[in-house]
């Protein structure tokens, strides 16, 4: 008796031991520009501003990896961020707001993230932006221009994109997927397949080939990529469209399998049928079908 709790004692000391040396940090932190790093991990991607006035982030995660990411944060200039750009509502992207907040970090984000923020956490919660705004809102910091910039029913209701001039940076959020892949629109959220076209659409126009293009998820990219994807989000358009003429029922769609000619790999929380239901869904919206104008 005395032997076993000694030796499972021993055990579970050299394998806490073992834990502790081989403790890696869930974040990948990468330097994208002069002023500008980008921090991977188990959410939505980090974009980092810092300079002579401080640091700001855009999105922050999950709240159990606040303190990596603020120890990431200090290893690049210092682990009190000024501002936090929420994106869009979602927990992967918003899920470290209070525990920011609770440093002092200004959450910054559009109305209808604040109204869905609110609507999760409860009036009052330190979730909640401390900054909302409408259609787009400046950062004049570090001698950079950042421009927040709102797209109607895209991703949600409520995705802002972020052009750092000064980086000749963007960070997209959800409305770019860089995984290969069909994006989850959020239909039920206020997004929209057609406003996520218009909107990567419309930032096409306002970036070059040395842009650095930073995706909600996936790797950091460039022009190209976005382009191809803009393609490959009209083009599963078409077959959809194509599918649901004669006023086919979302089941009828669904069993056609009207993606398959992409040839594209699922994901297993976001599978080829998940996909066409949401896309048919959100075609079948006539408010949020077509063309937006804002
Ligand atoms: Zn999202």
């Amino acid at each position: 008796m005395k032997l076993t709790t000694l030796l499972s004692a021993s055990l579970l000391w050299g394998s806490s031991l073992a834990i502790a040396d081989e403790h890696k940090s869930p974040l990948t932190v990468t330097p994208v520009a002069k002023q500008l790093h980008v921090i991977y991990g188990q959410g939505g991607n980090i974009a980092v501003s810092h300079g002579k006035d401080g640091l700001y982030i855009i999105d922050d995660q999950f709240a159990r990896l606040s303190d990596e990411i603020k120890k990431a944060l200090g290893n690049i200039q210092t682990n009190r961020a000024e501002f936090v750009v929420s994106t869009h509502h979602h927990g992967d992207h918003t899920g470290g707001n209070e525990n920011f907040a609770n440093d002092g970090s200004h959450i910054i984000a559009h109305h209808n993230v604040y109204k869905r923020l609110e609507h999760k956490h409860g009036k009052n919660s330190k979730f909640l932006p401390v900054l909302s705004f409408g259609h787009d809102m400046t950062l004049h910091f570090n001698d950079e221009k950042a421009n927040l910039k709102h797209y109607p029913h895209a991703h949600t209701d409520g995705d802002s994109v972020i052009f750092f001039t000064k980086a000749n940076a963007v960070h997209l959020g959800d409305i770019y997927f860089n995984l290969g892949g069909l994006p989850f629109v959020d239909v039920d959220s206020g997004g929209s397949l057609s406003g996520v076209i218009d909107a990567v659409a419309d930032i096409l126009k306002q970036v070059d080939n040395q842009t650095i293009i930073i995706p909600g998820h996936g790797q950091v990219t460039n022009k190209q990529d976005l382009k191809k994807y803009l393609k490959l989000l009209k083009r599963a358009r078409s077959l959809m469209v194509e599918a649901m003429s004669d006023g086919k029922t979302m089941e009828q769609v669904v069993t056609m399998r009207p993606l398959a000619p992409l040839k594209l790999k699922y994901s297993s929380w976001l599978p080829e049928e998940r996909t066409t239901k949401l896309f048919y869904r959100s075609l079948s919206n006539k408010h949020t079908a077509t063309k937006h104008h804002h």
